[in-house]
């Protein structure tokens, strides 16, 4: 049986906050295979203004490209109509039947999970793995929140104790737009993409 995480988002850039993630789920749950889905129309978040799926695409093959288990998926940006988390953890158990899938979250997605489309089925079928992405979410909030869900629902929850990265795509991409240094957000090869492309402008 493997340990395969769903790590989804929109990317609207990549950032060393989703890698710090990434690697810090990995390790805690031991996962073997970390399967990065770049979103199509995210529901929670107005689809204008972004780049294009091309382009977020490319950023997250360049960030995860020194992670061995990683693999970007485009599963999602070939969906039609709105990429809802429940019908890509369906899909990934179906492809997996025999292994323990996980999905990947920093600590804002944890808190308004009980919003998501589906989210007891989602529970259902795969465990979260949570990381705090400031220092509000404290490790307990996050401990009691996750207590609240699994009591409800039942599933499995872990939540993962380390120092939150203070980083956010909608930070920097205002940071972009007023020819602010961004540099120490993302890996050099990111920095050059968004300029090269003239991303974010
Ligand atoms: P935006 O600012 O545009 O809302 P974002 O920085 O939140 O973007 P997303 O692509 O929406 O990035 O996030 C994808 C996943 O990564 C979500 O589960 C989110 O909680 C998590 N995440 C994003 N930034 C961080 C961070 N700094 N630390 C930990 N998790 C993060």
């Amino acid at each position: 049986m493997m340990n395969i995480g769903i790590f989804g988002g929109t990317f609207d850039p990549v950032h060393n906050g989703h890698i710090y993630l990434a690697k810090t789920a990995v390790g805690a749950v031991k996962l073997d295979k970390l399967i990065v889905m770049p979103d199509r129309l995210p529901p929670h978040k107005q689809a204008s203004g972004m780049v294009s799926d091309k382009d977020r695409f490319e950023m997250c093959k360049i960030a995860f490209e020194g992670m061995p288990c990683a693999t970007v998926s485009d599963w999602e940006m070939r969906q039609r109509g709105k990429s809802y988390s429940v019908y890509t953890v369906r899909h990934f158990k179906e492809l997996y039947p025999k292994d323990k899938l996980w999905l990947v979250i920093g600590s804002d997605m944890l808190l308004c999970f009980d919003k998501w489309y589906r989210y007891e089925e989602i529970l259902s079928m795969a465990s979260l793995v949570c990381i705090s992405r400031k220092n509000d979410d404290t490790t307990q909030k996050l401990r009691d929140f996750a207590k609240y869900l699994t009591d409800k629902c039942g599933g499995k929850i872990v939540v993962i104790d380390a120092l939150p990265c203070e980083v956010s795509s909608t930070e920097i991409r205002e940071s972009i737009k007023k020819m602010r240094d961004t540099s120490c957000y993302f890996p050099k090869k990111i920095v050059q993409y968004i300029y090269e492309h003239k991303l974010y402008k």
